[in-house]
């Protein structure tokens, strides 16, 4: 018995089972939200794959959870608000100027190139 020798074959015990029927589609689950508005969403999922406790109501937006009698708090009191609202509250008027600036140059420097 020589060392090196390459034992084919051998099984990997932490290998995950194969499915016997590879063509069947995957199977699936449907899960069910609800928000606090009443809304119901029902996702379909990978039925191996766990569902996330929290999934953002496509209606209203906010957060919609499994049970229909508490439904989870609301994440923000807030209004839907752009990408630029946010950009701007963290940003001064100066900053966000500058920024433009630096942008257009970066566009028109790459528009030039070409
Ligand atoms: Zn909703």
């Amino acid at each position: 018995m020589s060392n090196g020798h390459v034992i084919r074959g051998a099984r990997v015990g932490s290998a995950p089972a194969r499915h016997p029927e590879r063509h069947q589609p995957v199977p699936c689950r449907s899960v069910s939200y609800w928000c606090r508005n009443g809304h119901r969403t029902d996702i379909r999922i990978v039925a191996d794959v766990a569902a996330p406790p929290v999934w953002d109501c496509p209606r209203c937006g906010q957060p919609a959870g499994q049970d229909a009698q508490d439904p989870p708090a609301r994440t923000r009191d807030e209004p839907y608000k752009t990408h630029l609202a946010y950009v701007k509250e963290r940003r001064t008027d100066a900053e966000g100027e500058a920024i433009l600036a630096e942008a257009l140059a970066a566009l028109r420097h790459r528009r030039g190139t070409r």
